[in-house]
């Protein structure tokens, strides 16, 4: 991988903040976005801004063309089987959610179990309990490991012939931990349920074959992965899909609508009700060419060495302590001593150094780590060792900064 072409393509990171070069450690909070991301949209606006699928004019046929061509971008970024499989969303929390209410309210019962994981982000929790207590359904946790993996055994022991729906994150936002997704799944259709897979922090970091995962759902956010906001996406099965009732009703989802009654376009378009996100899609398809173009490989490697790399340099820090599996995925989740992670990021900033500080939606983790909250550098396909030991040496600073409490 092209470090330095890789960098260049990112104009946010050559600047100064608080008047030192940025370093960006903030990735899973939100991606940076490269200029072929910035101009797609901007042509998008400039050249042929117009709505999708009504017009016979040639803006509207330009315009739906690019947004039905972001469409099988994703398809193929994640090897769906068709394009009717792939629901353009608001994000990961809007393609979870739609998943909760339509296919949870007609398959969900008093009685019945949903089953996460206590490593789940707010967005893949909130809609369980929510639907949970709707139906009278049991939500049961697998247990953590004191690594903060899960357990197929306890997997095997959790998940029943009474649960329906199996939901847990590809990799977690915390502790980095890269879930047996192919395993969990097999687990869950043996018993009748199925299962939805958080990829929020999958997705703009490995290949994803929703295939060979057999996962049944699986959602993920474009600005995550070096596109917009706003967009996200929602991939099902086309069988289970197709039983599903639309969750947002209005223009563009119809097919015909009579009086008192109405009928839904095919898939995947009749859940994506109102005028869609275009230039979003539009964006999203050129971060995944341009992901695609760097090499997913290669920036699962890149990943990978800066993760080695940064737990070695971390790890000689005093008072650090680190959460989380040896194995993981592109992020380190610590506390410094006894600095609030507030303390810390605030330090780091004034130092250029982007962190995040907080329970980073997950609640329920931080109590099982117990901690109010932690600390959290993510890196992406922009960073370097040099950003590593910017960020080893503002953790210095941050201890002689607060001295007495070490
Ligand atoms: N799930 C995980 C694991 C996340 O990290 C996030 C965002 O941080 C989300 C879900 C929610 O994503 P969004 O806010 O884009 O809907």
């Amino acid at each position: 991988m092209d470090i330095k072409a890789v960098r260049d393509a990112f104009p946010i990171l050559h600047q100064e903040v608080n008047g030192h070069p940025l370093v960006y450690l903030d990735s899973s909070a939100t991606s940076q976005k490269p200029v072929q991301v910035i101009d797609k949209i901007s042509e998008y606006y400039r050249g042929y801004n117009s709505n999708v699928h009504r017009g016979v004019h040639t803006l509207g046929t330009h315009a739906t063309d690019e947004y039905e061509g972001a469409r099988e971008k994703v398809r193929k970024f994640i090897h769906a089987n068709s394009t009717q499989e792939v629901i353009f969303t608001r994000g990961t929390t809007t393609a979870i959610n739609t998943v909760a209410v339509s296919y949870g309210r007609e398959n969900v019962g008093e009685g019945d179990e949903i089953v996460i994981t206590p490593m789940e982000h707010h967005s893949n929790i909130i809609p369980w309990q929510q639907l949970a207590k709707a139906t009278g359904a049991t939500l049961k946790y697998v247990p953590l490991q004191a690594d903060g993996t899960i357990l197929l055994d306890d997997v095997e022991k959790t998940v029943t012939e009474n649960t329906k729906i199996v939901a847990l994150a590809h990799v977690s936002n915390v502790l980095g931990t890269i879930n047996p997704i192919k395993e969990v799944a097999a687990i869950a259709h043996k018993n009748g349920a199925v299962i939805l897979v958080d990829g929020a922090q999958g997705a703009p970091h490995m290949n994803v074959d929703v295939q060979d995962l057999d996962c049944d759902f699986y959602a993920f956010s474009g600005h995550k992965m070096c596109g917009p906001t706003g967009i996200g996406v929602l991939y099902g099965k086309k069988s289970l899909l197709n039983e599903m009732e639309p969750v947002e009703f209005g223009g563009e989802m119809i097919d015909f609508v009579n009086l008192y009654d109405s009928t839904w376009k095919e898939l995947p378009w009749k859940f994506e009700g109102g005028t869609p996100v275009i230039a979003g899609a539009i964006g999203l398809g050129a971060a995944i060419d341009f992901l695609t173009e760097v090499g997913l490989d290669q920036i699962v490697e890149h990943e990978h060495k800066l993760i080695e790399y940064a737990r070695k340099q971390m790890e000689q820090v005093e008072g650090l302590t680190i959460y989380g599996p040896e194995k993981r995925a592109g992020l380190i989740t610590f506390n410094l001593s006894d600095v609030h992670p507030h303390d810390l990021a605030t330090v780091l900033d004034a130092e250029g150094i982007a962190v995040r500080a907080g329970h980073h939606c997950a609640q329920p983790l931080m109590k099982w780590l117990e901690v109010s909250a932690t600390a959290r550098a993510s890196f992406y396909l922009y960073n370097t060792e040099e950003d590593i030991d910017r960020f080893v040496q503002g953790l210095q600073t941050t201890k002689e900064y607060f001295g007495d409490v070490f």
